[in-house]
């Protein structure tokens, strides 16, 4: 499967905002964007005002890069969201929330969303009970996501649940720290998703 294999911070340098792609490194003073919070490449310090189509791709590409999609992917998803009942917006930013990945990361079993994906393709979490190793299965209000009982010492887990706390768990979801689980209470409302994020520029996109 064809992947994205440049330097990630360059993604944040190029959306001009931090999208946590790199675990602990994000939060440190080694975080590129800190130091050069400018787009990456020779022009990349030049100001240029945007045209309403380039406003619409930068939306797309922060989303589809903070989620770690390819355009393939993404797309999917918005065709999924476009077929659901309500806001095709709201609906998009939700069914990628719902992400098994995404929601490891939430849950603070993992410091990216990166991480989340790779402990998630080897094994390492039982949802409501069965081992789920899939990381675009999507969850439901009332599932429950436990760390396997082999996996409780894994180094990035422990690392990650111990460090949860600089960015927060959503309300959204109860953390049992003590037995490795987390329960997703409910699905946000669009109020409640902090991404920055205009949604309405990527389904204007899309909708051409
Ligand atoms: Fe982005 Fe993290 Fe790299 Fe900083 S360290 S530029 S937040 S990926």
């Amino acid at each position: 499967m064809a992947r994205y294999r440049d330097s990630v911070c360059r993604l944040c340098r190029r959306e001009g905002l931090k999208l946590f792609l790199k675990g602990d490194r994000c939060y440190s003073e080694k975080c590129s964007f800190e130091r050069r919070g400018f787009a990456p490449g020779e022009h990349g310090q030049l100001r240029k005002k945007p045209s309403d189509y380039g406003l619409q791709l930068r939306e797309k590409q922060k989303l589809k890069r903070m989620f770690g999609l390819l355009e393939r992917q993404f797309k999917g998803y918005f065709l999924k969201a476009e077929k659901q009942k309500g806001i095709t917006g709201t609906n998009l930013l939700l069914l990628l929330e719902r992400r098994l990945d995404n929601m490891v990361f939430r849950m603070g079993f993992s410091n990216s969303r990166t991480e989340a994906r790779q402990l998630v393709r080897h094994n390492h979490f039982l949802v409501n009970g069965k081992p789920v190793n899939i990381p675009s299965y999507l969850l439901s209000a009332g599932d429950e996501v436990q760390v396997r009982e082999k996996s409780r010492k894994f180094p990035s887990i422990v690392e990650a649940m111990e460090t949860v706390a600089r960015r927060g768990v959503p309300q959204w979801i109860e953390v049992d720290k003590k037995n490795f689980r987390a329960l997703v209470k409910m699905i946000p409302a669009r109020e409640e998703l902090t991404m920055p994020v205009n949604e309405q520029l990527v389904v204007e996109l899309y909708s051409k």
